[in-house]
């Protein structure tokens, strides 16, 4: 049996996909959370791959961004993150 351990993944994990999206390595973005407030580098990020990928907060487990593929398209949430910051670090 598979522990959820062992199913996670750090943010560099999505920083392919996501660079992809956005034209920019993410790995290094600041990422803030919206349920704590942590501020952490998205290759810190937890990922979990299913049907689709999750990446929750490592400070309070909290869903900060989800990402869903299918028939060409891409559906991005990040409705718990409160701020990405792109740009120079
Ligand atoms: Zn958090």
């Amino acid at each position: 049996m598979i522990g959820i351990a062992e199913l996670r993944l750090d943010g560099n994990a999505v920083g392919g996909l996501l660079g992809e999206l956005f034209a920019l390595d993410l790995t290094a973005t600041p990422c803030t959370c919206g349920g704590c407030g942590a501020r952490e580098p998205m290759a810190c990020l937890d990922v979990y791959v299913g049907a689709g990928i999750v990446v929750r907060c490592r400070h309070c487990d909290a869903v900060m961004i989800r990402i869903v593929q299918g028939h060409g398209r891409t559906w991005l949430d990040l409705s718990g993150t409160t701020s990405l910051q792109l740009g120079p670090q």
